[in-house]
């Protein structure tokens, strides 16, 4: 044990946890434990199965840096590819020797005296002097409480919950929501035989397209023999997500040149690709073009129109037992109702039990307001670790790139600690209280406190994104400000 070689913990294997697994073992630390509640490790890609899962950041950009894999099958494969190269890496990294599986984590306390933590899973008790978070951002599926769900005779289920037991083939689906996980479940479920499919959409997404194609053969071995390929699609893809925040955060003349260029394009696309007038004004949302998340998809379009898609924009009233009764009195008959309502962004660890130092609570911590600062760290809560906090969501940008930074941001942390020159890894009161006036005043300059409601925001309109541009983020997180730690020098 000792600062050398301290115990760690990390919540949850996923792709956060995995990249701190390995990275922490390159460091040399090798009493590391990943506590993952489920059999399999993935997270996003474990949970999220729904029928046409993938991920909208290009495949070469949403891998980590330093594990780049020519054999991706396309620009934005399925899911379960993902997922698979997740699998492969703790192989090939030499973290699976790490995880224990089905440990769900119910409890985390410091104890002031021994100064560590003690993390308790249904199995028993773990120590860690460093503890890390990594349990994804948009996790907790979020379930409206409709009037009435229980009593539907039909099927039922979240898109992060989907049941694989259910047919569908030849059912009348509902489908309630049109973010970023409906507009790929939409399409194939459209696309299956004999469906007839419902969406509920409360309010119009702007999208973006990006259309997808697998990659030959002989370009996953040009990939594999001249890997800069691979790098140069990376860098391409961060540099257009990170002028796309920048259009949205700047208050520069090229950023307000480029929202208006990227608005005007949704706004062709959406008249290029919808013909009949009324279906396209229902589509045509009211607020700027990236308020809420830009949907990216090459196929809603095509998929609402098809004859055995419709689109209801009146508002649900209730579930009955055969379907959804909309506000206009119309009882939409259905067998399966899918629930694309998205997550609850501020669930971070919860619902675990967290205790910091003195026996505070996360809930009294984050009494007045969820935040942390630079996006991980919270006074009381020494030598803890929330990766992809408050604040971290980038725009579009890659979130293994985000991770890694923040990953990156943390071991210098651990290595002043480990090298005693601080006492313990914990930011002062006044460093999160002047992050979290920087993050408020800026939003209100940014596109996505225009007027429109999402996940972005919250309840009081402060931000839950990032509102600067990735530039900013990167150079923020380049290097710690050890003024803004408490105790340092104490170990000296
Ligand atoms: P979301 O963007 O939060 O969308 C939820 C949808 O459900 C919205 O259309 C929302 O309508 C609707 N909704 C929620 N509550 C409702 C209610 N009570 N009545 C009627 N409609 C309701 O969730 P998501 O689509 O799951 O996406 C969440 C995030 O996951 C995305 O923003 C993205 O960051 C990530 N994601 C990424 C990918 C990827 O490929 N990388 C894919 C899927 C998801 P309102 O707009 O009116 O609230």
């Amino acid at each position: 044990m000792g600062r050398d070689n301290p115990g760690v913990v990390i919540i949850g294997a996923g792709m956060t946890g995995i990249l701190l697994a390995i990275k922490l073992q390159e460091a040399g630390i090798t009493d590391i434990t990943v506590l993952e509640k489920k059999e399999s490790i993935g997270g996003t890609w474990r949970e999220n199965t729904y029928p046409g899962v993938a991920c909208d950041v290009p495949s070469h950009a949403y891998t980590y840096s330093f594990a780049p894999n020519p054999d991706w099958s396309s620009h934005f494969p399925a899911g379960a590819e993902i997922h698979q190269y997740f699998k492969d890496i703790i192989e090939r990294f030499d973290v699976a020797k790490f995880i224990r599986y089905n440990e769900p984590v119910t409890a985390c306390a410091y104890d002031d005296a021994t100064r560590r933590w003690t993390v308790t899973t249904e199995r028993g008790d773990y120590e860690a002097d460093l503890l890390f978070s990594a349990t994804g951002i948009l996790h907790q599926p979020k379930i409206p409480g409709f009037p009435g769900r229980d009593t539907f005779t039909g099927h039922c289920f979240h898109t992060a919950r989907w049941d694989h037991s259910v047919a569908l083939a030849g059912k009348r689906i509902g489908i309630i929501g049109t973010g970023s996980t409906a507009c790929q479940v939409i399409p194939e479920l459209v696309a299956m035989p004999g469906t007839d499919v419902t969406v509920f959409q409360r309010t119009p997404q702007w999208t973006a397209y990006m259309e997808d194609r697998p990659f030959a053969d002989w370009e996953k071995a040009r990939f594999a023999r001249q890997p800069w390929r691979m790098q140069l699609i990376r860098w391409l893809s961060s540099f257009v997500y990170s002028r796309g925040t920048a259009a949205l955060a700047g208050d520069g003349v090229f950023d307000r040149l480029t929202h208006r260029l990227m608005a005007w394009n949704a706004r062709k696309l959406l008249r290029d690709a919808v013909t009949d007038p009324a279906l396209r004004e229902k589509l045509t949302p009211d607020y700027q073009f990236g308020c809420k998340r830009v949907v990216i998809t090459s196929r809603f379009y095509d998929a609402i129109q098809q004859p055995n898609a419709h689109l209801v924009t009146e508002g649900i009233e209730r579930f009955e037992p055969s379907g959804i009764r909309t506000q206009d009195g119309t009882l939409h008959e259905l067998d399966i109702v899918v629930l694309a309502t998205g997550f609850d962004p501020t669930a971070f660890m919860r619902p675990m039990a967290f205790r910091g130092s003195g026996g505070l609570s996360i809930e009294q911590a984050w009494e007045k307001k969820i935040t942390a600062y630079r996006s991980m760290f919270l006074p009381g809560f020494p030598n803890f670790f929330l990766m992809l906090g408050p604040n971290s969501p980038i725009g579009n940008q890659s979130v293994i790139e985000i991770s890694e930074t923040q990953t990156r941001f943390a071991l210098q942390l651990v290595d002043e600690w480990r090298a005693g020159r601080l006492d313990r890894i914990e930011c002062t009161p006044a460093a999160v209280a002047r992050w979290a006036a920087m993050i408020r005043e800026k939003v209100q300059h940014t596109v996505w406190a225009s007027g429109c409601d999402s996940w972005y925001l919250d309840a009081d309109g402060d931000a839950l994104t990032w509102p600067f541009t990735w530039n900013k983020w990167v150079a923020m997180m380049a290097a710690p400000d050890f003024s803004d730690f408490v105790a340092r020098d104490a170990g000296d």
